[in-house]
C-alpha cells in the first residue's frame, strides 16, 4: 500500500506531568514535524479530555488530516474515544507502557526510545487505511445437527430470537441419548430425588410445536459449500437429496459411549458384565436381569471404566458417577433387597449433587470403597473384583452377582474410537499432517457421501458436516476429539466460522449443563448472522472490518497460504491459486505471514507497514555502543502481558523496539530479514503457546512461526549469522513479570555474541 500524497497527519501527544518530566517535548516536536513530515504536532496535558478530542476533531476538519496519531496510553485505555469517522486512520502509541512507565526519566536512551516509537508510528499510520464496512447478504437461518438435549434446546433459543432454523436429527425421533434414558439427576431442591423422563418430552414437545423450527428427522448432512452467511447445505432424507442455505450452523452431534470392548481388563466380555448404557436399555426394556434370567441379589459398578486412564480416555466424563449413582438408586427400587458396590477412584458430585451423594451414602444397602481394580474373574455365576483399597489400604476382594462398569464419554466428533495416543491425541493433530503433506508436496483426496471428490488434508473429520473445504471435511479437533476452537476463551467457537459447537460434543457434561451450552452457542450462531450481515469478524478481532487482501497477478501458486490459513478460509483452484471465502476468515493474518511473495494485506495491518516501522528506527552505529532489538509482539496475550507489566511499573530493557502484531502467523520473514539488514542486533518474537495447552487466538500462528523460523535459520547461515540473532518464545498474559527478564537475558545473549555485522552498512 503506497503512501499517497493525501496521507496527512496529525500528531498529538500527552503532556500532563508524568511525561513532560520524563522526555523533552520539544525535541519530540522536531521529530514529528521535520523528520516525518507530520502536517500538525500538539502536546496536550489531558489527551483523553472531551475538549482535547474536540481540538483533534476541528483540526481533521481544518488542516484535512487523514491520520491521526495519539501518545498517550494504549487502545487499550481508550475504548472508542478516538473515533473521527470512517475518512479517518487513527494510531494509538502506548508512550506510557513502553516510554513512561517502564524507563528511567530524562535519560539519552528513554528519550531515544519516545523518538524511536513516534517514528514508528507515524511512519506505520502512514501505510494504513480504515477499512470499508462490507455489507454481506446473509441467510437468516440457522441449521442446528443434532437433535438430542443441546441441539432442542439450541433450535428453541435461536427461534425464540427471532431466527428461523432447521433441525436435523439423524434418527427416527428427537431426544438423543436423554431420551433413552428412564430416569434422571435431580435438578431441583433438594437435590435428592431422581427424576422421570418428562424433561426431554416435553422439550421434544416444544420443538416440534415451534413454527420457526423445521424438524427434519431420519436425515443426515451430505454436504456443506460455501461460508458464514451463505451455507449451502445437501441433506439426505430417506435416500431423498434436499437442499437449504443457512447463514449459521450448530453442531450439537452429542456423544457416543467408549467403546467397552477395550475394557476386557475390568471383566468386559465376562457373563453378566455390562456398561452403564447397556444397564440404561436394561432399565428402558423393564427389569435388570442376569444372563439366567435371574434377578441380581449384588452388584458392583467400577466406576472411572476407561476414564482418567491414559490408556483410554485420559479426561473425566464428569457424569458417570451421577450416572451410576443413580443407577444404583434406581436397583434399590426395582430390588429393595439388592446390594449395591460402587468401586471408585474419586466420587465427582459437585456443587447440588452432593445431596445426592449423601443420599446414596444415607442408604444402607450401599457400599462405598475407593481403590485401583486389579482384577475381575468370574466363577459360578460370581464376579469377584479384586481392588487394592486405599481406605483400608489393603487388597480386598468384592464379590457380586453383576458388574457395571461406568464407561465415560467420546465426542462424535472424535475419529479415534475413544482410543488416543499414550501422551494425549498425536495422531489427531492437524497440524502435523499439514507439515507432512507439504513435504510430500500432493494434495490428498477424500470422497464425500455425495460422490464430490473434495481436496482433504488437515482432517479426515468424522464424516458430520461434510464440509467442500480444503482443509479438510469436518471440524477440527483439539485434544481428545473435541472441536472447541479455543478452551480458555471462546468456548462454543470452533475452528470453522459460523459453526459453532454445542453439548457433549464439545465438552461431556450432563443434561442441565447442555442447556446451558445450548444457551451459549445459540448466542453465537446469531451473532455471527449479525456480524457477517456487517462485514464484521468475530472473536478475537471482533468487529474488525478489514479483509486479507490478494493481489493475484503476482500468485506463485505455493499454496503457502491456503495451507497455513487455521480457519479454512481458503480453498484454492486447480493450479493452487487462492479462492478466499471472505466470510470465514477471523482476520488473522496467518495468510499475510505465509505468503514469500508478500502479496497478502489488510487495509489496516499489511506488509510495507511493518517494513515502514523497521526502517524508521534510528540504529545507532556500532561504536555508540548501543545495541537495537524488535521484538514483534502478539496482541492477544503477550502484548497485553507487556502492558500488565508497564502498569506494575516494571523496568524494561532500553535496547528493545516492540512491533505489535495481531499473531505471530501474521509476521512475514521479510520482516526479519529487513531487521537484520537494518542492524538490528536481535529478534524476538512473541507469541501464544502451542501444543496441547496451546493458547494461540488463531488457533497456530505461533507453532506457524517457528516453523517458518527454519527459513529463518537457514538465511541466518547464509548471511553468516547467528542463530540467536532470532528467538521466539512463548508468553501467556499471567506471565507478565517474567517479560523484563525475557528482554534482559535475550539481551545478554546478544552481548555475548556481539552486534550485527551489518549495522554500519
Ligand atoms: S487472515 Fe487468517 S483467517 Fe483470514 S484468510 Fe488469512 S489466514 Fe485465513
Ligand atoms: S502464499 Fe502468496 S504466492 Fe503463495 S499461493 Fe498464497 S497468495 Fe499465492
Amino acid at each position: 500500500m503506497a503512501e499517497t500524497a493525501e496521507v496527512k497527519v496529525g500528531v498529538y501527544c500527552a503532556a500532563d506531568n508524568e511525561v513532560a518530566s520524563a522526555i523533552d517535548l520539544e525535541a519530540l516536536e522536531k521529530v514529528a514535524l521535520t523528520e516525518m513530515k507530520a502536517a500538525l504536532y500538539r502536546n496536550h496535558p489531558n489527551l483523553s479530555s472531551a475538549e482535547s478530542v474536540e481540538q483533534i476533531r476541528r483540526d481533521i476538519g481544518e488542516h484535512g488530516l487523514s491520520h491521526v496519531v495519539i501518545l498517550d496510553r494504549s487502545a487499550r485505555a481508550f475504548p472508542g474515544l478516538f473515533e473521527f469517522g470512517p475518512e479517518v486512520m487513527v494510531d494509538l502509541v502506548p508512550l506510557r507502557e513502553l516510554v513512561i512507565w517502564t524507563h528511567d526519566a530524562n535519560d539519552e536512551d528513554t528519550q531515544m526510545l519516545a523518538e524511536d516509537y513516534l517514528r514508528m508510528y507515524v511512519a506505520r499510520t502512514k501505510n494504513l487505511k480504515r477499512p470499508e464496512p462490507q455489507e454481506l447478504a446473509v441467510e437468516r437461518r440457522v441449521l442446528v445437527i443434532g437433535g438430542g438435549v443441546s441441539g432442542m434446546r439450541s433450535a428453541l433459543d435461536i427461534a425464540g430470537a427471532g431466527v428461523p432454523v432447521t433441525l436435523v436429527e439423524k434418527t427416527p425421533a428427537l431426544g438423543g441419548w436423554a431420551a433413552k434414558f428412564t430416569r434422571s439427576f435431580p435438578t431441583k431442591p433438594p437435590y435428592d430425588q431422581l427424576q422421570n423422563g418428562d424433561m426431554v418430552r416435553e422439550l421434544a414437545e416444544r420443538v416440534n410445536g415451534d413454527s420457526a423450527i423445521d424438524v427434519l428427522l431420519d436425515t443426515r448432512v451430505t454436504e456443506i459449500n460455501g461460508q458464514p452467511g451463505e451455507f449451502e447445505v445437501k441433506l439426505e432424507n430417506g435416500g431423498a437429496p434436499q437442499q437449504l442455505r443457512a447463514g449459521s450452523i450448530v453442531q450439537a452431534t452429542g456423544w457416543r459411549p467408549y467403546n467397552p470392548e477395550r475394557l476386557g481388563e475390568l471383566g468386559y466380555g465376562k457373563k453378566n458384565v455390562v456398561t452403564n448404557v447397556q444397564l440404561e436399555q436394561m432399565f428402558a426394556n423393564g427389569s435388570v436381569l442376569k444372563a439366567d434370567g435371574t434377578a441380581p441379589k449384588s452388584i458392583a459398578f467400577i466406576q472411572c471404566a476407561g476414564s482418567r486412564d491414559k490408556e483410554h480416555l485420559p479426561y473425566c466424563s464428569g457424569v458417570c458417577c451421577r450416572a451410576s449413582l443413580k443407577h444404583a438408586m434406581q436397583l434399590r427400587e426395582m430390588y429393595p433387597g439388592i446390594n449395591v458396590y460402587v468401586l471408585y477412584k474419586d466420587i465427582r458430585s459437585p456443587a447440588q449433587y452432593e445431596l445426592f451423594y449423601q443420599k446414596a451414602q444415607d442408604d444402607p444397602g450401599f457400599f462405598f470403597t475407593k481403590g485401583e481394580v486389579q482384577r475381575v474373574d468370574e466363577k459360578d455365576g460370581v464376579l469377584a473384583i479384586d481392588l487394592d483399597e486405599t481406605l483400608l489400604d489393603e487388597p480386598i476382594t468384592v464379590e457380586a452377582e453383576m458388574l457395571v462398569l461406568a464407561t465415560g464419554i467420546v465426542p462424535t466428533t472424535s475419529v479415534e474410537d475413544g482410543v488416543f495416543a499414550p501422551g494425549g491425541g498425536e495422531e489427531n493433530k492437524p497440524d502435523t499432517r499439514i507439515r507432512d503433506e507439504r513435504e510430500e508436496g500432493e494434495v490428498e483426496l477424500e470422497l464425500l457421501p455425495s460422490g464430490k471428490k473434495v481436496a482433504a488434508g488437515a482432517e479426515k473429520g468424522a464424516k458430520i458436516l461434510n464440509l467442500t473445504y480444503r482443509l479438510g471435511t469436518d471440524l477440527p479437533t483439539l485434544k481428545y476429539g473435541f472441536p472447541d476452537s479455543h478452551f480458555i476463551c471462546f468456548p462454543y467457537e470452533t475452528r470453522r466460522t459460523g459453526i459453532f459447537a454445542a453439548g457433549c460434543v464439545r465438552a461431556p457434561m450432563d443434561q442441565a449443563q447442555a442447556m446451558m451450552d445450548a444457551n451459549g452457542a445459540s448466542l453465537k450462531a446469531v451473532q455471527a448472522l449479525e456480524m457477517t450481515a456487517h462485514g464484521q469478524t468475530l472473536h478475537p478481532r471482533s468487529r474488525d472490518l478489514s479483509y486479507p487482501d490478494f493481489f493475484l497477478q503476482r500468485c506463485t501458486q505455493c499454496k503457502r497460504c491456503t495451507e497455513d490459513c487455521p480457519f479454512g478460509a481458503l480453498d484454492e483452484d486447480e493450479k493452487g491459486t487462492p479462492l478466499p471465502n471472505l466470510a470465514r476468515c477471523r482476520r488473522c493474518g496467518t495468510c499475510m505471514g505465509a505468503c514469500p511473495e508478500r502479496i497478502v494485506n489488510f487495509q489496516n495491518f499489511n506488509v510495507p507497514m511493518g517494513n515502514s516501522m523497521i526502517k524508521a528506527v534510528e540504529v545507532p552505529e556500532e561504536l555508540e555502543e548501543k545495541p537495537r532489538l524488535i521484538a514483534f509482539v502478539c496482541e492477544n496475550d503477550a502484548l497485553p502481558a507487556l502492558e500488565i507489566a508497564a502498569r506494575r511499573r516494571m523496568k524494561f530493557n532500553p535496547w528493545v523496539r516492540i512491533v505489535p502484531v495481531r499473531c505471530l502467523g501474521s509476521v512475514n520473514t521479510v520482516w526479519l530479514t529487513n531487521c537484520l539488514d537494518a542492524g538490528f542486533d536481535g529478534i524476538m518474537l512473541l507469541g501464544c503457546k502451542h501444543g496441547d495447552n496451546y493458547q494461540c487466538h488463531f488457533v497456530r500462528g505461533s507453532e506457524l512461526a517457528e516453523y517458518r523460523m527454519e527459513n529463518v535459520q537457514e538465511k541466518l547461515q547464509q548471511m553468516q549469522l547467528e542463530q540467536e540473532r532470532v528467538q521466539v518464545s512463548a508468553v501467556a498474559i499471567d506471565e507478565w513479570a517474567s517479560l523484563p527478564e525475557l528482554f534482559d537475558d535475550y539481551y545478554e545473549q546478544i552481548e555475548e555474541i556481539g552486534p550485527n555485522p551489518f549495522k554500519d552498512f
